[in-house]
């Protein structure tokens, strides 16, 4: 099979398509065909060798997110079976490939509605932004929510399922397009992250009360300055940070306010389930419509790499294998 592997660690050009023996499920493991798989940030961290949460041993397959064909599946599997359609919640041996092994906890049902390459944009960002907003914000029904990055895989799964649940919507693009595709999926205003003094645009379209909920994508730019915008008893969960940052904690005190760090990576076994149901349930009534900005052959991971660094997210990155 074709697949992509990392020899050593480094930047993207260390991404290279590979012929690699196939696979065979193991007790209690599935084989599937990846029929596309999904690109995230945390891919090019990994693939560094500097990101502390998960080193793989050389040489490796990247990718968490993949949707496809279950191919066979190992002795003891009852779950599911060869010829049904999953979307992959990380995988043993990686998914960037033409087959992906994982556990039959990783493996759970797409819908056909949802497309193959939609599925491989469904678990690590919608779970992120479920976690964030429920399980770490206990985000309620009337509060506002500024989705800090609301163009990309998390932020657009942030919109979708704030809306979804009642909140008011203030999302943000760095581009005219992005922000096009922010009110698309839902939101009730879009502001530019790149321009000016948009945080006091927030501020007004909160009627100068302050936002409840922040979902922090870039907190190492932003941590400092989103604070003096919480309402009080307001809530930062910080989702993506790419070095320190300086804040005030005054801007904390006088509000009661709160900023909570989460890893979708280290959530409790109980917490993951509790997400695995709503994901079911959203791609069963439709809030839950990942958007696939771009789709590329799987020969072209290094490229995906880069892209997904570079901005102008519209959306997911995809590989076709
Ligand atoms: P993505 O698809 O690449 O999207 C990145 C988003 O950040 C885009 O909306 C981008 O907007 C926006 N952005 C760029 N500059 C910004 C700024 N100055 N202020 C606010 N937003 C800005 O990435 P993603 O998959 O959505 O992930 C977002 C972040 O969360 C990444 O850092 C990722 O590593 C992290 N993450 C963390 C977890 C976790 O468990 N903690 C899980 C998933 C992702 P434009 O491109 O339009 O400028």
């Amino acid at each position: 099979m074709k697949a992509i592997r990392v020899n050593e660690f480094g930047g993207a050009e260390v991404l290279k398509l590979e012929e690699t023996p196939d696979l065979k499920p193991g007790p209690g493991q599935v084989l599937v065909r990846v029929k596309a798989a999904g690109v995230n940030p945390v891919d090019t961290y990994i693939r560094t060798g500097t990101y502390g949460a998960r080193k793989p041993a050389l040489p490796f397959t990247p990718g968490m997110d993949g949707a496809g064909i279950v191919e066979s599946v190992g002795t003891g599997v009852t779950r599911v079976k060869a010829g049904d359609r999953v979307y992959l919640a990380d995988s043993i041996s990686g998914t960037y490939a033409e087959l992906a092994l994982c556990s039959e906890a990783q493996a759970h049902a797409l819908p056909g509605k949802v497309s193959f390459a939609q599925g491989a944009a469904v678990w690590v960002p919608y779970a992120t932004a479920y976690r964030a907003l429920f399980q770490m914000a206990h985000a309620k029904a009337g509060e506002t929510v500024l989705v800090h990055g609301a163009s990309g895989g998390v932020g657009v799964a942030a919109v979708q399922i704030a809306r979804a649940a009642g909140l008011r919507v203030i999302g943000t693009g760095g581009t005219e397009q992005g922000r096009k595709l922010v009110l698309e999926q839902g939101a009730h205003f879009a502001v530019d992250h790149r321009g000016g003094d948009y945080l006091a645009e927030v501020l007004v379209h909160t009627g100068g009360q302050g936002v409840n909920v922040i979902l922090e994508m870039l907190a190492n730019v932003n941590l400092g300055k989103v604070l003096p915008i919480l309402a009080r008893n307001g809530r930062v969960v910080v989702i993506g940070s790419r070095g320190p940052v300086e804040i005030n904690p005054r801007d904390l005190m006088g509000r009661d306010a709160r900023i909570i760090g989460m890893s979708l990576l280290t959530a409790p076994p109980e917490d993951a389930a509790g997400i695995r149901s709503a994901l079911a349930a959203g791609m069963e009534n439709g809030t839950l419509r990942p958007v696939v900005g771009r789709e590329m052959p799987l020969a072209d991971a290094a490229k995906a790499h880069t892209a997904i660094m570079e901005g102008g997210a519209l959306g997911k990155i995809v590989l076709i294998p």
